[in-house]
C-alpha cells in the first residue's frame, strides 16, 4: 500500500517517522516537500541575529527519515474522494492513504502596496533579506524599520531587530511595531500580553496597537486612522493563509484529523477543532503532537483494509488540544507560561532557546541540537 504525506514539517516529521515504525515493511511511504531540507520554522526569526543559525536549522531528510522516500516535488491539489493528488507538474499520484501537511503562507489580506514592498518571515531566506535590509539602516545609525503585525513571529522578529541593533551600537535605528488588535499576541494568553510589550518596550521597540495598516508604498505606510509613517524597511507578518493546495483556506477537520476517508490534513494546514470543540491554534507545539495521531490513523485503517475490512470502520484515535505552555522569546529574552505561571528574564530565554534544540534532538538530529545550543549561547566548539 501507499501512503503520501505532502509536507514534512513540524507535522510531517513526527507523521512519517512513526509511519516508519509501525507500517509493515511492503507499505511505500513517499514524501513530497517543495523544499529540499525540513527548516525548524519557529526558530528562523533567530537567523535575522545570528546567520549562523541558518546551518543548523535546516536538517536534510536524510538525516531524519530511514524508509521513506522523498522527492521534492510541490503538491497542486488533492482530491480526497478520488483518493488523488495533483503535483505543479501535471503528475498524477494515487494513494491508500495521505496526509496534508503543507502549512501556511503569509497572508497580504490584497493590502495595496504591502506585498510588493514589505518582506514576510516564513522561510530561511526571507529572514536572511531582513538581516541584509537592516545592516545598513544599523550602519548609518539611522532609520524607521516598520513591524507589521503582532503575533509570535511580529513579536520575535521586532525583538531580534531590536537586540541587533544594541549589538551593532544602533541607537538612531526605530523598531515600530504595528498591531491592529488592541493588544501584542492577540489570541494568546492574556497573562502574557503584558509581560510581552514590556519586554518589547524594554528594548526600545516602539508598541503600537489599536493601528491597522492599509497600504504602503515604497516609503510610506498608510493606517486606516489616517495617519502615515515613513519607514525605511518593511517587515510583514500580519497574519497566514491556506497555500493554494486548499485555496487559500484552512479547511476545518475534527478531532481524528481526517479531511476525508483515507486522507488527512494536519498541523497549521487545517483548523483543528478537538473532541472538546476547542480550536488549535497553528503552532509548532500542536502540528507536533497532532502528527502521530494521523499516523496512528492511518496505520489502523490500512490494517483494515488489507484485512478485507468487516464492514466496520476501525476506532480512531482523537487529538486533544493540550497546550502544555507558552514561550516566546524577545531579543535576548523571553516570556515563558508554564501552568498558571507567567516567567521571564534569563530563566525564560533559557527555556526558549533550548525549546528548537530539543525539537530536533526529538526527531533524531541530535548533532544539529548540539550545534543550535553552541550558536545560540555563542559558545565555541569543546564548551
Ligand atoms: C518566525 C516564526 C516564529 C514562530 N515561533 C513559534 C513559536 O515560538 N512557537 C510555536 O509553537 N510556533 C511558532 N511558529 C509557528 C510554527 O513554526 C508553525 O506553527 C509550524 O511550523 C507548523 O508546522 P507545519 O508542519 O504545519 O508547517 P511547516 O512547519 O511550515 O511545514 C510545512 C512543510 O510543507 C512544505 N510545503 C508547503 N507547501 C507545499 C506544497 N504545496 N507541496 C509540498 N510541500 C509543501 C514546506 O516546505 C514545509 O516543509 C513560528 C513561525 C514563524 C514563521
Amino acid at each position: 500500500m501507499r501512503v503520501a504525506v505532502f509536507g514534512a514539517g513540524y507535522a510531517g516529521v513526527p507523521l512519517v517517522r512513526q509511519l516508519e515504525q509501525t507500517l509493515p515493511p511492503g507499505d511505500e511511504i513517499v514524501v513530497f516537500d517543495d523544499s529540499p531540507v525540513h527548516v525548524v520554522r519557529h526558530e528562523i526569526h533567530r537567523v535575522v541575529r545570528r546567520p549562523a543559525i541558518a546551518e543548523d536549522i535546516a536538517v536534510p531528510f536524510t538525516d531524519l527519515f530511514d524508509r521513506a522516500e522523498v522527492r521534492q516535488e510541490r503538491l497542486a491539489d488533492i482530491d480526497h474522494e478520488a483518493e488523488e493528488a495533483t503535483l505543479d507538474d501535471g503528475t498524477t499520484v494515487e494513494y491508500d492513504a495521505a496526509a496534508v501537511c503543507t502549512g501556511v503562507e503569509t497572508e497580504f489580506y490584497g493590502l495595496p502596496g504591502v506585498r510588493e514592498h514589505a518582506t514576510p518571515l516564513r522561510t530561511i531566506a526571507h529572514a536572511e533579506r531582513i538581516r541584509e535590509e537592516f545592516l545598513p539602516l544599523a550602519e548609518a545609525d539611522e532609520g524607521e524599520v516598520i513591524v507589521g503585525g503582532a503575533g509570535l513571529s511580529g513579536i520575535q522578529v521586532a525583538g531580534e531587530l531590536a537586540a541587533l541593533a544594541r549589538e551593532e551600537g544602533a541607537e538612531g535605528v526605530t523598531i515600530r511595531l504595528l498591531e491592529q488588535a488592541d493588544t501584542v499576541a492577540p489570541g494568546f494568553p492574556t497573562d502574557i500580553q503584558g509581560p510581552l510589550r514590556e519586554e518589547l518596550e524594554a528594548r526600545d521597540v516602539v508598541v503600537e496597537t489599536g493601528r491597522t495598516v492599509t497600504e504602503a508604498d515604497a516609503d510610506t505606510v498608510s493606517l486606516a486612522d489616517g495617519t502615515e509613517h515613513d519607514y525605511d524597511q518593511l517587515v510583514w507578518t500580519g497574519g497566514v493563509r491556506g497555500t493554494d493546495v486548499t485555496d487559500g483556506e484552512r479547511p476545518v477537520v475534527r478531532s481524528t484529523l481526517q479531511l476525508g476517508d483515507r486522507t488527512f490534513a494536519v498541523g497549521d494546514a487545517a483548523r483543528v477543532i478537538d473532541e472538546d470543540g476547542q480550536a488549535a491554534p497553528a503552532t509548532a507545539h500542536t502540528a507536533v503532537r497532532q502528527g502521530p495521531v494521523a499516523a496512528e490513523n492511518i496505520a489502523r485503517l490500512l490494517a483494515h483494509d488489507r484485512s478485507g475490512g468487516d464492514g466496520f470502520e476501525p476506532r480512531l484515535e482523537r487529538y486533544n488540544y493540550d497546550q502544555l505552555g507558552w514561550l516566546v522569546s524577545v531579543g535576548d529574552g523571553a516570556v515563558a507560561k508554564v501552568g498558571p505561571t507567567v516567567l521571564r528574564g534569563a530563566a525564560a530565554y533559557a527555556v526558549k532557546s533550548s525549546v528548537g534544540a530539543g525539537y530536533l534532538t526529538s526527531v533524531g538530529a541530535v548533532t544539529r541540537a548540539v550545534d543550535l545550543v553552541r550558536e545560540e549561547f555563542g559558545l565555541a566548539a569543546g564548551e
